[in-house]
């Protein structure tokens, strides 16, 4: 699934081609899941932000085009539109000739168009907590927010509320770069610190290697991520610890496959 550095690294490749263009005509499969891009037709791109996973689209008409990618969504360009694709869910004609595209095999993807700013009707957008990349994302409050529950520390941090963007791959890297159990149920306050750290060393690099690549994520120009290449942890399950050496363990967290090293991973 994307998570923060491929959605990030998408908004940076689209932001330019679309901004400052107006939206001739858009059409959707029929599910409630993606017939909204039609309430777009006529409005202009002002901007392409992203929340978490979330890319958001501000439109001239005070509306906020909301896309999430889902299991398997992909966004792309195209001069034509593609009449062989089975999984189209979504399009959108441009006034420079040119078709954005939203295609998704699996249909966890989202379409949503709402008032700018309005998130309720999306609830895992709308309770989504801080951006780690940004000042609001706040250590001490962070060690607050995972002690508040006592869901596993990997759990919380896929719920996108203690912060938000981390899944699954980066979950496992960043708890293994902070010597972090990902089934610990509490965390102390040098542990959630470098957690926090770590978060944003993985996010950051992932962002810079254009996202992992490990089965249907590309980037916008349709080229495989380099992240995948430098993961530590995540899907090493029986080799080596690069800290430690000791072998690296798999299990399921809440239905979730879990790498961790059983001897550094302690706090
Ligand atoms: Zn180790």
């Amino acid at each position: 699934m994307p998570e923060l550095p491929e959605v990030e690294t998408i908004r940076r490749a689209l932001a330019p081609r679309i901004v400052g263009r107006m939206i001739v005509d858009a059409g959707a499969f029929a599910s409630a899941k993606f017939t909204d891009a039609e309430l777009t037709r006529g409005a202009t791109f002002e901007a392409v932000d992203r929340r978490g996973k979330y890319l958001i689209a501000r439109l001239d008409t005070a509306k906020d085009l909301v896309v999430h990618l889902g299991m398997t969504g992909v966004l792309r360009t195209a001069d034509q539109r593609s009449t062989n694709d089975k999984f189209l869910r979504a399009w959108w004609h441009l006034d420079d000739g040119m078709f954005l595209e939203f295609s998704d095999v699996r249909r966890f993807g989202r379409v949503a168009v709402v008032a700018n700013g309005h998130y309720e009707q999306l609830p895992t957008l709308h309770a989504l907590g801080p951006e780690p990349l940004s000042n609001d994302f706040d250590a001490s409050v962070f060690h607050r927010a995972l002690n508040a529950s006592n869901r596993a520390i990997k759990t919380q941090l896929l719920s996108q509320r203690p912060v938000a963007g981390v899944g699954n791959i980066y979950a496992d890297e960043a708890c293994w770069i902070a010597r972090v159990r990902p089934q610990a149920r509490t965390i102390t306050k040098p542990g959630a610190t470098r957690l926090h750290t770590a978060i944003r060393e993985v996010l950051e690099d992932g962002i810079r290697r254009k996202g992992t690549t490990l089965r249907d994520y590309r980037t916008f120009d349709g080229n495989y991520g380099e992240n995948q290449h430098h993961l530590r942890c995540y899907g090493r399950a029986g080799e080596p610890c690069d800290r430690c050496a000791t072998i690296l363990r798999k299990t399921v967290l809440d239905a979730r496959t879990t790498t961790f090293c059983p001897v550094c991973q302690r706090s």
